[in-house]
């Protein structure tokens, strides 16, 4: 299937729940039906049901088992044009605004963007970060529940981690130390060539680890090919994103939103793809 580049394009690509079945079988499973309990394949379909029978096994199943779409009352139509939603918008589509383009209720349009940012999340997480890096910290408010008459906000650090020219993750800290910066860096880290940071003091320790260059930022943003602008232009418009369109984020579900947005940053030369890679983490 061609790119699809607008959301009118979207729904009619994705107008029935025949079409999002076909789609799906067919990204899942290109040579044909495998059995999820027992790995056999030469499956036999019962198209009068939309599934799948075992021989070897006596399962039944459909092509959405094991997916974030089973047992979901919304219509595969609903649940692809939301993907294609949240794939394809930079900064991501909030909640209000998927009840309003899909007619779904305000709980239904959340909790099926949860569970997208979390496919969006295993896909990320599986990117390897190498060569050259840049790790950076920022604070990002959050919500911190209902205070009388006015929202009240939390400030919480976070750790970007960025490969020049491919991978960002981002990481909600607990405390802005040594300690969990550490154990998130050697966790996520292989085959480093450099890395590139600002003075922040608690990323100082990164020096005996690394190769690792430092960038003033009291004297300039750039000292040759030290900077850490990557980091930067990911979390000022992370930023945007929450000032402009989540308005609210709750620290709880903070780290799902930087999922998501990292999952669309690291794939931003690659946009033709977004759409079946979250359907792969599905
Ligand atoms: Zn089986």
């Amino acid at each position: 299937m061609k790119e699809i580049k607008s959301l009118a394009q979207a729904q009619k690509e994705f107008s029935t729940n025949h079409k999002c079945r076909e789609y799906l079988a067919q990204k899942r499973w290109p040579n044909g039906a495998i059995c999820p309990r027992c790995c056999q394949d030469h499956q036999h379909y019962m198209p009068r049901y939309h599934k799948w029978y075992c021989k070897h096994c006596d399962y039944q199943y459909s092509v959405t088992v094991g997916t974030i779409f089973h047992n979901s009352k919304l219509p595969l139509t609903k649940w692809f044009v939301a993907v294609w939603l949240l794939c394809y918008s930079p900064k991501g589509h909030s909640a209000k605004q998927l009840e309003h383009i899909l007619g779904v209720a305000y709980e239904t349009a959340w909790s099926m963007a949860h569970r997208i940012r979390v496919a969006m999340a295993n896909d990320v997480n599986q990117l390897p970060l190498s060569g050259v890096i840049e790790i950076d910290a920022a604070v990002m408010k959050a919500d911190g529940g209902k205070a009388t008459g006015n929202v009240k906000y939390e400030a919480k650090d976070v750790l970007g981690i960025t490969q020049r020219g491919g991978v960002l993750r981002m990481f909600v800290l607990d405390h802005l130390c040594k300690a969990e910066i550490d154990y998130i860096v050697r966790k996520n880290l292989h085959e480093v060539e450099k890395v590139y940071t600002d003075m922040c003091g608690k990323l100082h320790f990164l020096k005996n680890l690394y190769p690792t260059e430092t960038v003033n930022h009291w004297l300039s943003y750039v000292d040759g090919e030290a900077h850490v602008n990557n980091c930067e232009n990911a979390f000022s418009l992370f930023k945007r994103g929450l000032m402009g369109h989540f308005h609210h984020v709750s620290a709880k579900w903070l780290q799902s939103y930087l999922d998501a947005f990292a999952f669309r940053y690291s794939h931003r030369y690659e946009k033709g793809v977004l759409f079946d890679r979250v359907l792969a983490s599905c």
